[in-house]
């Protein structure tokens, strides 16, 4: 099947998942996720109607960007990032999804001096508590979350997370309903400067199950441009 017709299949299963959850289909947002895609098939999943794309390494996005400069989209850093790349993250991306420590959540904030937008950012929970996984642990993140809130040149708006990979998808349901609680106890803090209005959560083999479960943000890779090498 074409990327296009894959684009077709995945919007028709968001639409179907935010019916069968009762959501409302625009507080849910698709993000293709296009790592190690040329930029050929982002540009035909770009003209099958998605805007949103994401990409895990700063060096291999930067000339993907580049080359795509004539598209409309809003490009989103889902991968871990080092600190000597953030000041190229703060250029080349709208939003980092993958924010798993308080430095470099400071290495970001002292890259846009005076921005103008404060830049997006979500912060990453390992879930599973899984090694070979970045990410903040739950115990972390309330405090993770109110020093990041200081930082005035990042608007945190909430949290992210990759469970660890089962074969049926209903077991990730446990886990996507914890990042949406602990979402909500860290909301309940009330602190400056944050809000914890995303979940990004759900990949092509569970993001059904996320909507569910309140993602606000599925980031979809395989089911939109086959299978990685
Ligand atoms: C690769 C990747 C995805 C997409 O995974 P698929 O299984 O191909 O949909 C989503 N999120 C992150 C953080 C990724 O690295």
């Amino acid at each position: 099947m074409s990327i296009g017709e894959n684009v077709t299949r995945v919007l028709e299963r968001v639409d179907r998942a935010c019916h069968r959850a009762g959501r409302r289909r625009d507080h849910v947002r698709l993000i293709a996720v296009s790592k190690t895609f040329p930029p050929e098939s982002i540009r035909e999943a770009w003209q099958a109607g998605l805007r949103a794309f994401g990409e895990n390494r700063v060096q291999e996005a930067a000339p993907k960007i580049s080359v795509l400069s004539d598209l409309n989209i809003t490009w989103h850093l889902i991968g871990h990032l080092q600190s000597n790349k953030a000041r190229r993250a703060r250029e080349l991306f709208h939003c980092i999804h993958s924010v798993d420590s308080v430095h470099i959540a400071q290495k970001l904030h002292q890259a846009s001096p005076g921005a103008a937008d404060p830049m997006p950012v979500l912060l990453e929970v390992n879930l599973g508590q899984e090694e070979s996984k970045s990410g903040l642990s739950e115990d972390e993140a309330p405090q993770a979350a109110e020093e990041v809130g200081r930082l005035s040149n990042l608007d945190l708006r909430g949290l992210m997370a990759i469970p660890p990979l089962f074969d049926n998808p209903e077991q990730s349901r446990p886990f996507f309903r914890h990042l949406r609680e602990l979402a909500s106890q860290i909301e309940a803090l009330r602190l400056p400067n944050v809000s914890m209005r995303e979940l990004s959560m759900g990949m092509s083999h569970d993001f059904e199950v996320a909507i569910e479960e309140g993602a606000t943000i599925v980031r979809v890779g395989t089911a939109i441009f086959g299978t990685r090498d």
